[in-house]
């Protein structure tokens, strides 16, 4: 049944993926409480729509392994930093979307029992049946990953329909938006293409473990106000990476 004004919706559940510089503001590094309350307003509206949310926010903003390692620290320490760096991003998240009366868990990879919840895959799916968020924290756990391929392992283990990848621009493009006035946005593009000419939607391993599992990769621009909402009901500006 649809209520009256309510679009259908497409998806029953799904993974939002962003990254940790989504939640900086114009600040350049750590949490901007004001941009992480925006962004739960956005969920909310898909919260209430009833559909099951997955979240995976990365840690870019505090820190990331890569950077650390460059600098002459053991990358097995600079990502366990990095990874360190999500839980804070998710209870920066949690807090935020409880703030709007939604109930949310952070499960984190590493467990740390204090904080968060230990990562229980049956656990996990009966929160998003009861309408719980899930926000998956800590990456996948081990070090010489990202957080786009602990999205595309959870959203798998999640039995997700999608990943949606929030970004600054609303889709994939040939070349950068921002530098080029002649880019070309897709509007489907396969896994094989963004892997051949590197468009940079997600790290290799991700894309890799989506097409593995025919798991569809919507990006759209996070910073269109009721985006994410518009593309759950089949509306909007937005690039499927698929098969
Ligand atoms: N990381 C890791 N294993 C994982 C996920 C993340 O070691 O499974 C570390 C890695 O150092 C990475 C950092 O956590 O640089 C932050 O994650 P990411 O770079 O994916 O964050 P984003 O770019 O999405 O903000």
């Amino acid at each position: 049944m649809t209520v009256e004004n309510e679009p259908a919706v497409k998806y029953k559940r799904v993974l939002l993926k962003i990254s940790g510089e989504a939640l900086m503001g114009d600040q350049g590094y750590g949490l901007h409480p004001p941009t992480v309350a925006r962004i739960a307003r956005e969920v909310k509206t898909v919260h209430d729509m009833g559909v099951e949310i997955c979240m995976v926010i990365g840690g870019g903003n505090i820190f990331r392994g890569l950077a650390g390692s460059a600098q002459g620290m053991e990358r097995t320490t600079a990502d366990y930093m990095g990874m360190l760096a999500t839980v804070m991003n998710a209870l920066g998240m949690q807090a935020q979307l409880e703030a709007l009366d939604i109930h949310t868990r952070v499960i984190s990879a590493i467990p740390m029992d204090q904080v968060c919840e230990p990562y229980i895959r049956r656990r996990a799916v009966r929160h998003l049946e009861k309408k719980r968020i899930c926000i998956f924290a800590a990456g996948t756990g081990n070090p010489y990953f990202t957080t786009d391929t602990a999205a595309t392992l959870r959203a798998n283990e999640m039995n997700c329909e999608a990943i949606f990848k929030g970004t600054k621009v609303d889709g994939v493009y040939d070349k950068d938006p921002k530098k080029f006035d002649d880019a070309k946005r897709y509007d489907t593009v396969s896994y094989d293409e963004v892997l051949q000419k590197n468009l940079g939607v997600m790290d290799a391993s991700a894309i890799a473990l989506a097409r593995d599992n025919n798991l569809p990769i919507i990006v759209f621009s996070l910073d269109e106000p009721g985006g994410f909402r518009g593309i759950l009901a089949g509306q909007g500006t937005y690039t499927r990476v698929q098969g």
